[in-house]
């Protein structure tokens, strides 16, 4: 992967930023994205957010090799906290981490108002969907669009969101799911739910054999299996 050729997952996140966007990519690396966008014209303007010094530093060669410091700004800083009012910023991606962690940088820049509410999110968790689409959920965002894709044997999953006038109550088999893959059922999410199905399947097997109180967690499995197992018969 390099800022000329995107990797597929990054390629398919890119799809989903409309023409002339000001973009924040936080956690950004090697700042593939916003330069390989701002290559193809389809920024006016991006921000860079690292946390971690190695990876900043690599995002400022890339944006100084490509010559677009005029256009790029690469930020040392915690999540949402390398954007200020003043960028102006209606995109926000946060791609390649856990969905526990995107929600986590959702959530501090959402309470430090450094997520203004009306930007545009297109996040890319590798997993935890389920706990990202919970928290857009409670904070008024309407899923816009979903996307699911294999990689080096790999799935991912994208997820479009802005906050709209209507608001929709996902169900828990929508948050789990995704309201708009479900929908889709193409056949990368029938392979995922298949290898979920058997993996739950196996630990329900290892929980039966353990010592100790499971019921919970038994319990909460058992109700995920069936989800799964109503989902992928679902012909309809
Ligand atoms: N977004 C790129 C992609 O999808 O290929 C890079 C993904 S890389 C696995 C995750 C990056 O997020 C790392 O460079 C890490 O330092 C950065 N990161 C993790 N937590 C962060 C935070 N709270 N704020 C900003 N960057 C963060």
């Amino acid at each position: 992967m390099n800022e000329n050729q995107l990797s597929k997952r990054l390629e398919r996140v890119g799809a989903f930023v409309p023409e002339q966007s000001r973009l924040a990519d936080i956690g950004s690396d090697h700042a593939y994205l916003p330069v390989a966008l701002m290559l193809q014209n389809k920024l006016s303007f991006a921000v860079a957010g690292e946390v971690v010094k190695g990876p900043y530093e690599s995002a400022k060669k890339q944006i100084q090799k490509n010559d677009l410091q005029e256009k790029i700004v690469v930020r040392l800083a915690d999540g949402l906290e390398a954007v200020t009012a003043a960028d102006a910023i209606d995109v926000v991606t946060i791609c390649g981490m856990g969905g526990a962690l995107i929600r986590s940088i959702l959530d501090a820049g959402w309470n430090n108002q450094h997520l203004q509410g009306t930007e545009r999110l297109i996040l890319q968790p590798n997993i935890g969907e389920k706990t990202l689409r919970d928290w857009l959920t409670d904070h008024g965002y309407t899923i816009l669009d979903e996307d699911i894709l294999e990689e080096n044997h790999k799935i991912y999953e994208i997820i479009v969101a802005a906050r709209e006038k209507r608001r929709i109550a996902y169900t828990e088999k929508e948050r789990l799911f995704g309201p708009i893959l479900l929908k889709k059922r193409s056949a990368i999410f029938l392979k995922k739910w298949q290898q979920e199905l058997k993996q739950r399947e196996y630990v329900l097997k290892q929980l039966a054999q353990a010592t100790g109180e499971h019921e919970e967690k038994t319990a909460r499995m058992q109700a995920e299996l069936l989800q799964i197992k109503e989902v992928l018969a679902d012909e309809s």
